[in-house]
């Protein structure tokens, strides 16, 4: 290869590739992002929900606009008899999201900071030259980066490392007058069903465009029907709030990488961030605040190795990918030992309600409103020590 055209190019234009670009151009790199996709906030498959800690801590965020959010103030947690339990820490909230819209945001922001988009652009391979990677029509690039989700062709094709494991996760949107009537609007809706979702949960949740239900699932090796699974799911949440006659506007389906980081996730002048990298929590299956987290530090470790200072580094700097290693260890139990009826009657449990709180807001917090049944009539559960816990540690 001659001089190569570009520093760099970034395979996928959502959360990660966006991040990763957007740092590059802000150091001065000539870097240019692939997507397949015509336009960044199409057919998006999340959910969309972002964590406090990325709101607050992530700059690329600095000046979202507030009509593309809605703040979500704490969890409805329900046992699988669909007897519930509200969570929330002091502080703590999630932000729902108009995700299509956040998308081309930050699509913006990346632009403007300096990164080239090829929008309606897939990657369709590499071939490693002198100095970096011929991507044929694609062009010359000195580095590529890989943020192209939990099927990453840009792993497949630098022989880096692959996800080996994933759930399945499908979310129905339905129009926001649907959600009406339903108790705590606010508050992100959990439901645990070992048969519904197994190895995760289904969610309700009033979003910025619209009411969005959906469930994830570990992969079997039977296939999963996404229309029958949604119906289990809108029968088992009918007592909750009924939908069941109500036609969805939009539909969000993909995997979600469960296995933890994968190995390696860096090679001479290539990388892969993401969930491509398989950077998923593999308890909460969030992946957006990490593959903004990600991308951002990965783009500034490439910018150093452009500029000649930092040899490898950017391999050692994937050895800062979260190791997951006590998530994975709750993953593997509650792949192995979920039972409906231990959570039936744990819930209204010190350790469990503790649990729960670590999971959702990385922290010991209170309960602050007793334990109800949504079937019946409201009625109280004894929890004598009521707000009793606050400010634990990270897990
Ligand atoms: C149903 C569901 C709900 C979820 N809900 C949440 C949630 O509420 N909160 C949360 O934190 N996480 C959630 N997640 C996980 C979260 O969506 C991902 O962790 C996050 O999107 C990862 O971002 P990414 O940039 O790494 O990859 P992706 O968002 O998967 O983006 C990959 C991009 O690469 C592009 N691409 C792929 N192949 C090519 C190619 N060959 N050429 C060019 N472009 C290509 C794709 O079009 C896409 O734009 C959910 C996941 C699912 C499936």
């Amino acid at each position: 290869m001659g001089a190569p055209r570009e520093d760099c190019i970034v395979v996928g234009a959502s959360f990660a590739g966006l991040a990763c670009a957007y740092a590059l151009a802000r150091r001065g790199a000539r870097v240019t992002v692939l997507e397949r996709k015509s336009d960044p906030g199409e057919k998006i498959h999340t959910t969309g929900i972002l964590v406090k800690e990325a709101v607050d801590r992530l700059e690329i965020l600095d000046g979202l606009p507030r009509k593309l959010t809605k703040r979500i103030e704490g969890v409805r947690l329900y046992a699988p008899n669909l007897r519930h339990v509200d969570l929330s820490a002091p502080g703590y909230y999630f932000l729902a999201t108009d995700t299509g819209n956040v998308m081309r945001w930050l699509a913006r922001r990346a632009s403007e900071a300096g990164a080239t988009l090829r929008l309606g652009t897939a990657f369709e391979g590499a071939r490693r030259v002198d100095g970096g990677f011929d991507l044929g029509d694609a062009g010359c690039t000195a580095f590529l980066v890989g943020a192209d989700g939990p099927r990453s062709s840009v792993a497949r094709y630098t022989g880096l490392g692959r996800n080996r494991a994933f759930l399945f996760g499908i979310e129905h949107e339905f129009p926001l007058a649907s959600a009406a009537g339903l108790d705590a609007p606010d508050r992100l809706h959990c439901v645990v069903d070992r048969r519904l979702a197994p190895g995760y949960i289904g969610w309700i949740v009033v979003g910025v465009t619209g009411l969005q239900v959906g469930l994830a699932r570990r992969v079997h090796e039977k296939a999963i029907n996404p229309r029958e699974t949604i119906a289990a799911l809108l029968a088992k949440i009918r007592p909750i709030h009924d939908l069941t006659h109500c036609q969805p506007v939009a539909v969000r389906a993909g995997l979600i990488p469960c296995g933890g980081v994968v190995h390696p996730a860096a090679a001479d002048r290539a990388l892969l961030v993401g969930d491509a990298a398989g950077i998923v929590s593999p308890v909460t299956a969030g992946g957006i605040h990490m593959a903004l987290k990600h991308g951002l530090a990965a783009g500034d470790a490439i910018a150093d190795f452009l500029s000649g200072n930092a040899g490898d580094a950017h391999v050692a700097f994937t050895r800062t990918y979260p190791r997951f290693r006590m998530k994975r260890a709750l993953r593997f139990a509650f792949d192995h030992f979920q039972s409906d009826w231990m959570f039936d009657r744990m819930l209204s449990t010190r350790a469990l309600r503790a649990a729960a709180s670590i999971v959702y807001f990385h922290r010991l917090t209170a309960v602050d409103v007793p334990m109800r049944s949504c079937a019946t009539a409201p009625q109280a559960m004894t929890d004598p020590r009521g707000n009793g816990d606050s400010g634990g540690p990270e897990p």
